[in-house]
């Protein structure tokens, strides 16, 4: 997954740019910026990628998460869906806005549960939130009519998942606005940056106004703009932006590699007694960030995974027992221990996460192993990782 690790001369380039003209910033010093607009080129860019009309670049995916849903009104009480399996960033960006996380189960694809989601829709819910985790996508098609049937908002988070698809749309594109990080670990990265997709105008127009304080952006002078709604600064910079101009162009190249790699490892695995795969919906194609696998009983994947680390077999992650991305650990969110007081919505609604049975999403998640596929590898290297993984797997299964 990581783009840095083909960082080049295009990288390079593109930062020089800025750096020679001096401005770092996206708006404003026409005359000093030698004709650069690198946020803007991004943008441009990025929405003719994902085919969709437009692009607002962030600081980064969490700002992403955050834009997109002040950018669509959501607020204060409003309830968002979100899976159990995800990155924090999804229920940090949901509370930034006042807003209150309602957490749902997950299932073989290790992204939203239907059946969880239907169950969870409340007078007060707004959004549902899908996490295409680990390069492949929730069932948009299912989610998208349950939207339609409540009258719901789908904001999709692709931030893992780049370059995948959904009935031939870009991943991102599916949804009302879809999101993306360019953090350093992801598949193409500015450093810190992230960005908002939609064929909303609305939604455009508030990200661009909301992510800079509120600036309407209309004629030359940034002081004598005037301010339509509140804000807030989510602002990317001109050097993330020119990073990520040099980055997108190869996510193509970045993705064929990928699909490669994984394929390789996934034949390795294939015909291996007890291992079976994630599903990927009907419809989808992944991005190959990443292979994942389940294995018969939470004791052998763990034995598995301590394994795959002691024979060198880097980069494979147990989600279950992970700080970060199971809802298992987020003892913070969970006894909503903030430095501060939290809007009265959410310590009113959130439901008492301490008692909640997500005992359906431990079934698949405590089973799973996620390696993550690299863009470095030589061939000679994926193939004697592939036969590493089979040999410690066939001898622990
Ligand atoms: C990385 C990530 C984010 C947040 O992105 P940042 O740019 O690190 O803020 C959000 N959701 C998912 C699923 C992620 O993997």
């Amino acid at each position: 997954m990581p783009g840095f690790e083909l960082f080049g001369d295009t990288e390079r380039a593109q930062v020089n740019d800025v750096l020679e003209s001096g401005v770092l910033m996206r708006y404003g010093f026409d005359g000093m910026r030698n004709g650069h607009w690198k946020a803007i080129e991004l943008e441009k860019a990025l929405a003719k990628r994902m085919n969709v009309k437009h692009a607002q670049l962030l600081s980064s995916g969490t700002s992403a998460l955050t834009v997109a849903l002040a950018s669509a009104g959501v607020g204060a009480g409003d309830e968002v869906i979100m899976p159990t399996f995800t990155f924090v960033a999804s229920f940090e960006s949901i509370l930034a806005i006042g807003a209150v996380p309602i957490l749902v189960d997950v299932d073989d694809t290790l992204t939203l549960d239907i059946d969880a989601v239907k169950n969870a829709i409340t007078e007060k819910t707004k959004v549902i939130m899908p996490v295409h985790m680990c390069g492949s996508m929730a069932d948009l098609k299912a989610l998208k009519s349950i939207c339609d049937q409540h009258e719901l908002l789908l904001v999709e988070d692709a931030c893992q998942a780049i370059g995948g698809t959904f009935e031939g749309k870009p991943l991102g594109s599916y949804g009302d606005l879809g999101c993306f990080s360019f953090d350093y670990v992801k598949t193409i990265t500015c450093g810190e940056g992230g960005a908002v997709i939609t064929n909303n105008e609305t939604y455009k127009l508030n990200a661009d106004h909301y992510s800079d304080h509120g600036h309407d952006h209309i004629g030359k002078d940034r002081g004598a703009e005037t301010h339509p709604f509140l804000g807030y600064n989510y602002r990317i910079s001109e050097l993330n932006a020119a990073v990520g101009v040099a980055q997108l162009a190869r996510l193509d190249e970045f993705l064929a590699i990928q699909k490669k790699h994984y394929a390789v490892l996934r034949m390795a695995l294939e015909d291996v007694e007890g291992v079976t795969f994630r599903r990927v919906p009907e419809g989808g194609e992944e991005s190959y960030a990443f292979l994942n696998f389940f294995l018969p009983d939470e004791t052998t994947t763990k034995k598995v995974h301590k394994s795959l680390g002691d024979a060198g077999v880097d980069g494979c992650f147990y989600w279950f027992d992970n700080n970060w991305h199971y809802y298992r650990k987020w003892e913070h969110l969970i006894n909503l221990k903030s430095l501060g007081k939290l809007p009265q919505a959410v310590y009113d609604q959130l439901p008492d996460y301490s008692k909640a049975d997500f005992s359906k999403s431990d079934h698949w998640v405590k089973r799973n192993i996620s390696c993550l596929i690299k863009l470095g590898w030589t061939e000679v290297e994926v193939q004697l990782r592939a036969d590493k993984m089979a040999e410690v797997i066939s001898s622990l299964v």
